[in-house]
Protein backbone atom coordinates (compact mmCIF):
# COMPACT_ATOMS: atom_id res chain seq x y z
CA UNK A 1 0.00 0.00 0.00
CA UNK A 2 1.33 3.34 -0.70
CA UNK A 3 0.63 6.27 1.18
CA UNK A 4 -0.09 9.26 -1.03
CA UNK A 5 0.79 12.65 -0.08
CA UNK A 6 2.91 13.96 2.70
CA UNK A 7 3.31 11.21 5.33
CA UNK A 8 4.97 8.79 7.43
CA UNK A 9 5.21 6.17 9.19
CA UNK A 10 6.43 4.20 12.01
CA UNK A 11 8.67 1.43 10.98
CA UNK A 12 7.29 -2.00 13.48
CA UNK A 13 11.15 -3.11 14.10
CA UNK A 14 11.67 0.22 15.35
CA UNK A 15 10.23 0.65 18.58
CA UNK A 16 12.83 2.53 20.41
CA UNK A 17 14.12 4.75 17.90
CA UNK A 18 13.55 8.50 18.79
CA UNK A 19 12.91 10.38 15.58
CA UNK A 20 12.97 7.19 13.58
CA UNK A 21 9.91 7.80 11.07
CA UNK A 22 10.62 6.48 7.53
CA UNK A 23 9.96 10.13 5.64
CA UNK A 24 8.50 8.33 2.53
CA UNK A 25 6.48 10.73 0.40
CA UNK A 26 4.90 11.63 -2.52
CA UNK A 27 8.90 12.07 -3.66
CA UNK A 28 9.20 8.05 -3.75
CA UNK A 29 5.32 7.42 -5.16
CA UNK A 30 6.01 4.39 -8.04
CA UNK A 31 3.46 6.15 -10.09
CA UNK A 32 5.02 9.71 -10.46
CA UNK A 33 6.77 10.34 -13.77
CA UNK A 34 8.93 12.75 -15.31
CA UNK A 35 8.71 14.60 -18.52
CA UNK A 36 12.25 13.91 -18.98
CA UNK A 37 11.08 10.96 -21.05
CA UNK A 38 14.57 8.73 -20.52
CA UNK A 39 14.02 8.83 -16.90
CA UNK A 40 11.02 7.02 -17.13
CA UNK A 41 11.82 3.58 -19.00
CA UNK A 42 12.16 0.38 -17.09
CA UNK A 43 15.62 -0.07 -15.69
CA UNK A 44 16.56 3.63 -15.72
CA UNK A 45 19.21 4.14 -12.89
CA UNK A 46 17.81 7.83 -12.28
CA UNK A 47 14.36 7.95 -12.10
CA UNK A 48 12.23 11.31 -10.98
CA UNK A 49 12.54 8.47 -7.59
CA UNK A 50 15.93 8.85 -6.87
CA UNK A 51 17.57 12.35 -7.90
CA UNK A 52 21.58 11.52 -6.96
CA UNK A 53 23.34 14.46 -7.00
CA UNK A 54 27.02 14.95 -9.38
CA UNK A 55 29.33 17.63 -9.63
CA UNK A 56 30.53 18.27 -13.68
CA UNK A 57 31.30 21.36 -16.07
CA UNK A 58 29.52 21.85 -19.16
CA UNK A 59 33.29 21.89 -21.22
CA UNK A 60 36.72 22.56 -19.68
CA UNK A 61 37.33 25.88 -18.47
CA UNK A 62 33.68 26.15 -17.20
CA UNK A 63 33.38 26.55 -13.28
CA UNK A 64 32.10 23.29 -11.92
CA UNK A 65 28.53 23.24 -11.12
CA UNK A 66 26.01 20.62 -9.17
CA UNK A 67 23.82 18.73 -11.27
CA UNK A 68 21.08 16.12 -10.68
CA UNK A 69 20.78 12.98 -12.58
CA UNK A 70 17.27 12.27 -14.44
CA UNK A 71 17.08 9.66 -16.95
CA UNK A 72 20.20 10.17 -19.23
CA UNK A 73 20.53 13.80 -18.40
CA UNK A 74 21.42 16.27 -15.62
CA UNK A 75 19.62 18.79 -14.50
CA UNK A 76 21.88 22.10 -13.70
CA UNK A 77 20.73 22.25 -10.14
CA UNK A 78 23.69 25.53 -9.83
CA UNK A 79 21.22 27.74 -12.65
CA UNK A 80 17.74 26.50 -10.99
CA UNK A 81 18.32 26.21 -7.69
CA UNK A 82 21.06 28.07 -6.95
CA UNK A 83 23.10 25.59 -5.33
CA UNK A 84 26.96 26.53 -4.90
CA UNK A 85 28.46 23.50 -4.56
CA UNK A 86 27.60 19.84 -3.51
CA UNK A 87 29.36 20.27 -0.28
CA UNK A 88 27.24 22.81 0.44
CA UNK A 89 24.07 20.80 -0.32
CA UNK A 90 25.80 17.96 1.99
CA UNK A 91 26.31 20.34 5.01
CA UNK A 92 22.46 21.47 5.20
CA UNK A 93 20.89 19.90 8.07
CA UNK A 94 18.36 17.02 6.80
CA UNK A 95 15.12 19.13 6.78
CA UNK A 96 16.58 21.56 4.46
CA UNK A 97 17.71 18.65 2.16
CA UNK A 98 14.44 16.86 2.11
CA UNK A 99 13.21 20.58 0.97
CA UNK A 100 15.18 20.70 -1.58
CA UNK A 101 14.51 17.24 -2.92
CA UNK A 102 10.69 18.19 -3.06
CA UNK A 103 11.76 21.56 -4.82
CA UNK A 104 13.47 19.27 -7.40
CA UNK A 105 11.22 16.60 -8.15
CA UNK A 106 8.63 18.87 -8.73
CA UNK A 107 10.43 20.52 -11.19
CA UNK A 108 11.19 17.48 -13.15
CA UNK A 109 7.51 16.11 -12.56
CA UNK A 110 5.51 18.95 -14.00
CA UNK A 111 7.02 20.75 -17.36
CA UNK A 112 7.58 24.49 -16.93
CA UNK A 113 8.50 27.08 -19.85
CA UNK A 114 12.12 27.01 -20.94
CA UNK A 115 12.91 24.08 -18.48
CA UNK A 116 14.65 21.68 -20.90
CA UNK A 117 17.03 24.63 -21.26
CA UNK A 118 18.84 23.68 -17.81
CA UNK A 119 18.87 20.04 -18.87
CA UNK A 120 22.39 18.61 -20.82
CA UNK A 121 23.17 15.03 -21.39
CA UNK A 122 25.04 12.93 -18.97
CA UNK A 123 27.10 11.66 -21.42
CA UNK A 124 28.68 15.22 -22.73
CA UNK A 125 29.19 16.10 -19.11
CA UNK A 126 32.77 15.96 -17.69
CA UNK A 127 31.93 14.87 -14.34
CA UNK A 128 34.13 15.46 -11.18
CA UNK A 129 34.34 14.33 -7.78
CA UNK A 130 31.42 15.27 -5.90
CA UNK A 131 33.61 17.47 -3.99
CA UNK A 132 36.99 18.10 -2.42
CA UNK A 133 36.62 15.05 0.11
CA UNK A 134 38.97 16.72 3.45
CA UNK A 135 39.52 13.15 5.39
CA UNK A 136 38.94 9.85 4.43
CA UNK A 137 38.44 6.97 6.85
CA UNK A 138 38.00 3.31 5.56
CA UNK A 139 36.08 0.81 7.78
CA UNK A 140 36.12 -3.44 7.72
CA UNK A 141 32.26 -3.94 8.73
CA UNK A 142 31.36 -6.96 7.15
CA UNK A 143 31.34 -9.77 9.46
CA UNK A 144 31.95 -12.27 6.72
CA UNK A 145 34.80 -10.22 4.99
CA UNK A 146 36.56 -10.12 8.12
CA UNK A 147 36.00 -13.71 9.04
CA UNK A 148 37.33 -15.20 5.44
CA UNK A 149 40.14 -12.89 5.46
CA UNK A 150 40.95 -13.82 9.14
CA UNK A 151 40.85 -17.18 8.99
CA UNK A 152 43.69 -16.72 6.11
CA UNK A 153 45.69 -15.68 8.76
CA UNK A 154 44.61 -17.32 11.64
CA UNK A 155 42.59 -20.36 10.98
CA UNK A 156 41.45 -21.19 14.70
CA UNK A 157 40.43 -17.65 15.70
CA UNK A 158 39.19 -15.60 12.59
CA UNK A 159 38.05 -12.66 14.25
CA UNK A 160 39.92 -10.33 17.00
CA UNK A 161 38.59 -9.95 20.18
CA UNK A 162 37.55 -6.12 19.63
CA UNK A 163 35.29 -6.90 16.30
CA UNK A 164 32.03 -7.54 17.76
CA UNK A 165 32.23 -4.42 20.32
CA UNK A 166 33.28 -1.81 17.98
CA UNK A 167 33.48 -1.11 13.81
CA UNK A 168 37.41 -1.65 13.33
CA UNK A 169 38.85 1.41 10.41
CA UNK A 170 41.76 2.74 9.68
CA UNK A 171 42.42 6.53 8.41
CA UNK A 172 42.64 6.11 4.73
CA UNK A 173 44.58 9.04 2.19
CA UNK A 174 42.12 11.05 0.38
CA UNK A 175 44.45 12.70 -1.84
CA UNK A 176 44.27 9.51 -4.08
CA UNK A 177 40.74 9.17 -4.14
CA UNK A 178 39.54 9.45 -8.11
CA UNK A 179 36.52 9.28 -10.17
CA UNK A 180 35.43 6.37 -11.72
CA UNK A 181 37.49 5.84 -15.34
CA UNK A 182 40.23 6.91 -14.32
CA UNK A 183 43.01 4.59 -14.94
CA UNK A 184 44.51 2.77 -11.75
CA UNK A 185 48.33 2.14 -12.19
CA UNK A 186 49.73 -0.69 -10.83
CA UNK A 187 51.53 0.42 -7.66
CA UNK A 188 55.22 -0.14 -6.47
CA UNK A 189 56.07 -1.58 -3.13
CA UNK A 190 57.94 -3.30 -0.65
CA UNK A 191 56.87 -7.15 -0.47
CA UNK A 192 58.65 -10.24 0.94
CA UNK A 193 58.22 -13.86 -0.20
CA UNK A 194 58.58 -14.86 4.01
CA UNK A 195 57.06 -13.61 6.83
CA UNK A 196 60.42 -12.56 8.42
CA UNK A 197 61.78 -11.20 4.73
CA UNK A 198 63.93 -9.76 3.42
CA UNK A 199 61.60 -7.64 1.03
CA UNK A 200 61.97 -6.17 -2.70
CA UNK A 201 60.85 -3.03 -3.69
CA UNK A 202 59.04 -4.10 -7.28
CA UNK A 203 55.32 -3.70 -8.80
CA UNK A 204 52.84 -5.30 -6.36
CA UNK A 205 51.91 -9.12 -8.09
CA UNK A 206 48.76 -9.08 -5.79
CA UNK A 207 46.19 -6.52 -7.13
CA UNK A 208 43.03 -6.81 -5.94
CA UNK A 209 39.74 -4.63 -5.86
CA UNK A 210 37.31 -4.16 -2.73
CA UNK A 211 33.56 -3.80 -3.21
CA UNK A 212 32.61 -1.18 -0.59
CA UNK A 213 30.08 1.60 -0.46
CA UNK A 214 31.02 5.22 0.77
CA UNK A 215 29.11 7.65 2.55
CA UNK A 216 29.67 11.53 2.38
CA UNK A 217 29.06 13.05 5.64
CA UNK A 218 26.65 15.70 6.61
CA UNK A 219 26.31 18.36 8.77
CA UNK A 220 29.04 16.98 11.16
CA UNK A 221 30.29 17.52 14.87
CA UNK A 222 32.06 20.22 16.10
CA UNK A 223 35.35 19.06 17.70
CA UNK A 224 34.90 17.67 21.28
CA UNK A 225 31.65 16.76 20.72
CA UNK A 226 29.48 13.40 19.44
CA UNK A 227 26.97 12.16 17.29
CA UNK A 228 24.73 10.64 19.10
CA UNK A 229 23.36 7.12 17.10
CA UNK A 230 19.78 7.89 16.78
CA UNK A 231 21.28 11.05 15.31
CA UNK A 232 23.93 9.64 13.07
CA UNK A 233 22.12 8.79 9.68
CA UNK A 234 20.95 12.57 10.06
CA UNK A 235 24.58 13.63 9.49
CA UNK A 236 25.03 11.04 6.28
CA UNK A 237 24.52 13.15 2.80
CA UNK A 238 24.29 10.23 0.18
CA UNK A 239 26.02 7.46 -0.97
CA UNK A 240 28.00 5.92 -3.62
CA UNK A 241 29.87 2.94 -4.83
CA UNK A 242 33.68 2.88 -4.23
CA UNK A 243 36.56 0.52 -4.85
CA UNK A 244 39.50 0.33 -1.94
CA UNK A 245 42.32 -0.48 -4.61
CA UNK A 246 44.57 -3.25 -2.68
CA UNK A 247 48.07 -4.57 -2.92
CA UNK A 248 47.95 -7.54 -0.92
CA UNK A 249 51.32 -8.47 -0.82
CA UNK A 250 52.61 -5.09 0.32
CA UNK A 251 49.54 -5.34 3.06
CA UNK A 252 50.49 -8.60 4.05
CA UNK A 253 54.31 -6.84 4.69
CA UNK A 254 53.57 -4.01 6.36
CA UNK A 255 50.33 -4.05 8.13
CA UNK A 256 51.34 -4.79 11.30
CA UNK A 257 51.22 -3.04 13.88
CA UNK A 258 49.82 0.51 12.59
CA UNK A 259 47.65 -1.33 9.60
CA UNK A 260 47.14 -1.01 6.12
CA UNK A 261 49.22 2.34 4.61
CA UNK A 262 51.10 1.82 1.05
CA UNK A 263 48.70 -1.01 0.42
CA UNK A 264 45.80 0.78 -0.20
CA UNK A 265 47.07 4.89 -0.95
CA UNK A 266 47.62 4.39 -4.09
CA UNK A 267 44.05 5.27 -5.46
CA UNK A 268 40.49 4.74 -4.30
CA UNK A 269 37.87 5.03 -7.28
CA UNK A 270 34.47 6.60 -6.47
CA UNK A 271 31.32 6.61 -8.40
CA UNK A 272 30.40 10.45 -9.31
CA UNK A 273 26.68 10.29 -8.53
CA UNK A 274 25.89 10.52 -4.48
CA UNK A 275 22.43 8.74 -3.60
CA UNK A 276 20.63 10.85 -0.72
CA UNK A 277 19.84 9.20 2.44
CA UNK A 278 15.95 10.42 1.41
CA UNK A 279 16.26 8.53 -2.26
CA UNK A 280 17.03 5.12 0.07
CA UNK A 281 13.77 5.64 2.52
CA UNK A 282 12.28 2.85 1.16
CA UNK A 283 15.22 0.50 1.07
CA UNK A 284 16.34 1.23 4.62
CA UNK A 285 15.10 -2.08 7.15
CA UNK A 286 16.01 -3.78 10.13
CA UNK A 287 19.20 -4.87 10.39
CA UNK A 288 19.87 -8.67 10.73
CA UNK A 289 19.68 -10.37 14.40
CA UNK A 290 23.49 -10.82 15.73
CA UNK A 291 24.68 -14.41 15.44
CA UNK A 292 23.49 -16.13 19.07
CA UNK A 293 25.54 -15.46 21.54
CA UNK A 294 26.95 -12.16 20.38
CA UNK A 295 26.94 -9.29 22.67
CA UNK A 296 24.78 -6.77 22.52
CA UNK A 297 26.40 -3.21 21.14
CA UNK A 298 27.52 -0.98 23.94
CA UNK A 299 24.23 1.31 24.38
CA UNK A 300 26.03 4.37 22.41
CA UNK A 301 26.19 2.21 19.34
CA UNK A 302 23.00 0.51 20.62
CA UNK A 303 19.66 1.28 18.06
CA UNK A 304 16.64 -0.86 16.90
CA UNK A 305 16.48 1.80 14.24
CA UNK A 306 16.09 0.77 10.42
CA UNK A 307 19.13 1.35 9.35
CA UNK A 308 20.54 -1.27 7.33
CA UNK A 309 20.40 -0.41 3.72
CA UNK A 310 19.22 -2.79 1.16
CA UNK A 311 21.82 -2.08 -1.60
CA UNK A 312 22.65 -4.84 -4.38
CA UNK A 313 26.05 -4.33 -5.15
CA UNK A 314 27.46 -6.45 -8.46
CA UNK A 315 31.30 -6.73 -9.43
CA UNK A 316 31.90 -7.00 -13.47
CA UNK A 317 35.34 -7.91 -14.56
CA UNK A 318 36.28 -7.49 -18.47
CA UNK A 319 40.60 -8.18 -19.19
CA UNK A 320 41.39 -7.17 -22.11
CA UNK A 321 41.10 -10.12 -23.75
CA UNK A 322 37.52 -10.36 -23.05
CA UNK A 323 34.57 -8.54 -25.55
CA UNK A 324 32.52 -7.39 -22.45
CA UNK A 325 32.45 -7.94 -19.03
CA UNK A 326 31.37 -10.93 -16.91
CA UNK A 327 29.52 -10.73 -13.18
CA UNK A 328 32.19 -12.46 -10.97
CA UNK A 329 30.11 -11.82 -7.30
CA UNK A 330 26.62 -10.15 -6.00
CA UNK A 331 25.88 -9.15 -2.63
CA UNK A 332 24.18 -6.53 -0.28
CA UNK A 333 25.17 -3.72 1.62
CA UNK A 334 22.20 -5.19 4.51
CA UNK A 335 24.44 -7.98 5.41
CA UNK A 336 27.27 -5.74 7.45
CA UNK A 337 27.76 -6.12 10.67
CA UNK A 338 27.58 -2.38 11.31
CA UNK A 339 25.51 0.18 10.27
CA UNK A 340 26.68 3.28 8.52
CA UNK A 341 25.10 4.95 11.93
CA UNK A 342 26.74 2.97 13.97
CA UNK A 343 30.44 3.80 11.90
CA UNK A 344 29.20 7.41 12.25
CA UNK A 345 28.66 7.20 15.99
CA UNK A 346 31.90 5.42 16.70
CA UNK A 347 33.59 7.56 14.63
CA UNK A 348 32.55 10.78 16.43
CA UNK A 349 32.67 9.16 19.64
CA UNK A 350 36.17 10.56 20.87
CA UNK A 351 34.88 14.03 19.78
CA UNK A 352 36.78 13.76 16.82
CA UNK A 353 34.71 16.70 14.17
CA UNK A 354 33.25 14.94 11.02
CA UNK A 355 32.77 17.52 8.14
CA UNK A 356 30.65 17.66 5.55
CA UNK A 357 32.35 16.26 2.57
CA UNK A 358 34.38 13.86 4.34
CA UNK A 359 34.18 10.19 2.98
CA UNK A 360 33.56 7.63 5.19
CA UNK A 361 33.74 3.39 3.55
CA UNK A 362 31.81 0.30 4.69
CA UNK A 363 35.13 -2.03 4.04
CA UNK A 364 34.64 -4.82 1.84
CA UNK A 365 31.12 -5.72 1.31
CA UNK A 366 30.85 -9.51 1.59
CA UNK A 367 28.23 -11.62 2.74
CA UNK A 368 27.23 -15.55 3.61
CA UNK A 369 27.67 -17.59 0.61
CA UNK A 370 30.85 -18.12 -1.92
CA UNK A 371 29.15 -15.44 -4.60
CA UNK A 372 29.17 -12.29 -1.97
CA UNK A 373 32.86 -12.61 -1.41
CA UNK A 374 33.68 -8.59 -2.36
CA UNK A 375 37.28 -9.00 -3.44
CA UNK A 376 40.10 -11.45 -5.05
CA UNK A 377 41.93 -12.31 -2.19
CA UNK A 378 37.88 -14.17 -0.80
CA UNK A 379 36.76 -15.51 -3.67
CA UNK A 380 40.17 -16.98 -5.12
CA UNK A 381 40.68 -18.08 -1.41
CA UNK A 382 44.60 -16.03 -1.91
CA UNK A 383 45.40 -17.15 -5.77
CA UNK A 384 44.64 -21.22 -4.44
CA UNK A 385 41.64 -21.41 -6.52
CA UNK A 386 41.45 -18.79 -9.71
CA UNK A 387 38.71 -17.64 -11.49
CA UNK A 388 38.25 -18.77 -15.06
CA UNK A 389 37.38 -16.37 -17.58
CA UNK A 390 35.30 -17.11 -20.65
CA UNK A 391 38.64 -16.41 -23.05
CA UNK A 392 40.22 -19.23 -21.27
CA UNK A 393 42.59 -16.72 -19.00
CA UNK A 394 42.57 -17.70 -15.03
CA UNK A 395 42.60 -14.99 -12.80
CA UNK A 396 44.11 -14.94 -9.32
CA UNK A 397 44.74 -11.09 -8.66
CA UNK A 398 44.40 -8.17 -11.02
CA UNK A 399 46.38 -8.19 -14.57
CA UNK A 400 47.09 -5.09 -16.33
CA UNK A 401 44.47 -4.19 -18.71
CA UNK A 402 41.71 -5.53 -16.41
CA UNK A 403 39.01 -3.44 -15.79
CA UNK A 404 36.74 -3.42 -12.59
CA UNK A 405 33.15 -2.52 -12.67
CA UNK A 406 30.96 -1.94 -9.93
CA UNK A 407 27.02 -1.67 -10.42
CA UNK A 408 24.56 -1.67 -7.28
CA UNK A 409 20.88 -0.71 -7.68
CA UNK A 410 18.14 -1.11 -4.49
CA UNK A 411 14.70 -2.50 -5.32
CA UNK A 412 11.62 -3.38 -2.80
CA UNK A 413 7.87 -4.35 -3.59
CA UNK A 414 5.92 -1.61 -3.93
CA UNK A 415 8.80 1.48 -5.44
CA UNK A 416 10.64 2.60 -7.92
CA UNK A 417 13.98 0.65 -8.98
CA UNK A 418 16.66 2.68 -8.29
CA UNK A 419 20.55 2.91 -9.65
CA UNK A 420 23.55 3.87 -8.83
CA UNK A 421 25.38 4.15 -12.18
CA UNK A 422 29.04 2.62 -12.18
CA UNK A 423 31.94 2.56 -10.51
CA UNK A 424 35.04 1.33 -13.07
CA UNK A 425 38.93 1.51 -13.24
CA UNK A 426 41.28 -0.31 -15.96
CA UNK A 427 44.53 -1.45 -13.95
CA UNK A 428 47.76 0.25 -16.29
CA UNK A 429 51.35 -1.23 -16.30
CA UNK A 430 53.16 0.22 -13.18
CA UNK A 431 55.51 3.16 -13.66
CA UNK A 432 58.38 1.69 -15.71
CA UNK A 433 61.04 4.25 -14.07
CA UNK A 434 60.11 3.88 -10.15
CA UNK A 435 62.25 1.22 -9.90
CA UNK A 436 65.41 2.76 -11.45
CA UNK A 437 68.27 3.27 -9.14
CA UNK A 438 68.96 7.21 -9.10
CA UNK A 439 73.17 6.67 -9.11
CA UNK A 440 74.06 3.42 -10.35
CA UNK A 441 77.35 2.66 -10.00
CA1 LIG B 1 38.76 -1.57 2.44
Amino acid sequence: MFLAGFSTFKVPSAPRRLGGEFMIDHTHDPALKSWVESANLPGADFPIQNLPFATYSRFPGDPARVGVAIGDQLLDATATFHLASLRGVMAMPRAERLQLRHKISGFLATHTTGAETMLSPIAAAHLELPCEIGDYTDFYASIHHATNVGRMFRPENPLLPNYKWLPVGYHGRASSIVLSGTPIRRPWGQTADSPAGPPVYAPSRRLDYELEIGAFLGPGNTLGHTIPIDQAAGHIAGVCLLNDWSARDMQTWEYQPLGPFLAKSFATSISPWVVTMEALEPFRRAPEPRPEGDPPPLPHLATNAPDALGITLEVWLRSALMTGPMRISRGNVAHLYWTLSQLVAHHASNGCNLRPGDLIGSGTVSGPEKENRGCLLELTLRGTEPLELPTGEQRRFLEDGDEVIFRACCEAPGYRRIGFGECRGTVIAADPSAGRTPHPK
